[in-house]
């Protein structure tokens, strides 16, 4: 398809952010839009994530996103067409002992949202997964219906929705600048020419600060590594099985197809950043210390993994804000220009309804789906970060 000269709304970044807004703007009839992504789709964070699909959050508006994205993946075939990879294998959530009474404040915050959770004890999550190892775990927060997708299913099959619905993607097109003149946006200049539109959305995950830079913007996104590991599924564990993430040892694990199981480092500590210059040329390789450091981790919640091989692993990248909240709304001070970037650990399974607040914002005015205010780029610089109530330290 030949490159178009202009455009209504131009998206930078054919993540699963920048394609689920393409198709939501597209879905709701914006003239003509489209999407430059300098890879190919999910060729950045998407591509690697792990995939999974939890509504558990220590905050309504992460919560919010994600359980007003669960349809989608639910019923991918009926709202996108097509499969996902959804798998509904139950999951659960365990704290650390030291924030067992916040659990069930947010347990009561995530029930009013109305997401399907409840509180179980260790001895029930034994009844559940007997194959983990419960005796430390007094309470812990279960979502039966939540699982995983597989990430790169899902960001081509929502590209290939926006395109039927009209937008036109370009793939192997870099963004190399922003036009701007008088206080708005005009177009971009692209590395196969230059297209002008009044409206750009910069979707690009990690190189989020790069964009924005362009436009003379400082994003302030970091882009941190973060490493995901395949085993084999130990031969006493059915497969699927339960989807967990444990912030007692720090880490999470899901299945995968195959008789095979994904596991990571939850919550920092081992993930690693890059700097913003060596974001292109940053290793993919998995770092063997990383890997033991994880099954060690992992160990202690289910001890039949000590027989586990592994198969393989990779490593991603991840945009993360100073409040690991993403960027959603106008850019400060250019009129037309809007940043939907730093979704932190998070945008994955959040990545539906995000693309709908957005497109509701660009072409109405206001985001109806989720109030993306507190979200607001401009937030930092107003000492206004987004803090909630009950967050886990
Ligand atoms: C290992 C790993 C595990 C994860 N696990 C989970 C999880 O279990 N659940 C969850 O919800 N989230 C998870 N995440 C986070 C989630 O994957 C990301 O938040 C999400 O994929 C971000 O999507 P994005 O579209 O914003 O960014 P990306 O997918 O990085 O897309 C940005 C795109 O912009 C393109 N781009 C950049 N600069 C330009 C330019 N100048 N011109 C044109 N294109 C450009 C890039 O090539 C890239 O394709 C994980 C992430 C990683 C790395």
């Amino acid at each position: 398809m030949d490159k178009p000269k202009t455009a209504d709304i131009i998206i930078i970044g054919g993540g699963v952010i920048g394609v689920s807004i393409a198709f939501h703007l597209a879905r709701m009839r914006a003239a003509k839009v489209v999407l430059v992504e300098r890879k190919q789709l999910a060729g950045g964070a998407s591509g690697l994530s792990s995939g999974l699909v939890r509504m558990h959050y220590d905050n309504p508006i992460e919560a919010e996103f994600a359980f007003n994205s669960f349809d989608t993946f639910r019923y991918f075939d009926e709202i996108i067409g097509g499969d996902c990879g959804f798998v509904g294998t139950g999951f659960v959530r365990i704290p650390h002992a030291r924030n067992q009474e916040r659990l069930r404040a947010n347990v009561g915050m995530l029930q009013d949202i109305g997401i399907d959770t409840y509180l179980i004890s260790g001895a029930e999550l034994g009844d559940i997964a007997g194959y983990l190892q419960t005796d430390d775990i007094s309470i812990a927060a279960y979502e039966p219906q939540s699982g995983y997708a597989d990430p790169y299913l899902t960001t081509v099959g929502i590209a290939q929705a926006a395109k039927r619905h009209g937008a036109q993607i370009l793939q192997g097109v870099e963004v190399i600048g922003i036009d701007l003149e008088g206080g708005r946006v005009r177009g971009v200049e692209t590395s196969v020419g230059y297209i002008a539109a009044p409206v750009v959305v910069n979707a690009a995950g990690p190189w989020g600060s790069v964009v924005a830079a362009m436009a003379g913007i400082d994003a302030q996104i970091t882009p941190f590594k973060h490493q995901a590991t395949l085993i084999e599924t130990p031969s006493l564990v059915p497969s699927p099985h339960l989807t967990i993430i444990d912030r007692v040892n720090g880490v999470y694990l899901r299945p995968e197809t195959g008789r095979l199981s994904l596991t990571g480092i939850s919550g920092g500590g081992q993930n690693t950043e890059v700097a913003i210059d060596e974001l292109d040329g940053f290793g993919e390789t998995p770092i063997p210390q990383i890997e033991l450091n994880t099954l060690e981790r992992l160990y202690h919640r289910l001890p039949a993994v000590e027989a586990s091989a592994v198969r393989k692993g990779h490593v991603g990248v991840e945009g993360y804000t100073s409040d690991g909240h993403a960027l959603l709304g106008p850019a400060n001070g250019i009129d037309g220009f809007y940043m939907a970037t730093g979704l932190s650990g998070h945008g994955f399974k959040e990545a539906p309804a995000v693309g709908q607040a957005m497109a509701e914002l660009i072409l109405n005015g206001k985001a109806e789906v989720v109030d993306i205010t507190p979200l607001r780029p401009t937030r930092f610089a107003e000492g206004q970060i987004y803090e909630a109530p009950n967050a886990y330290q």
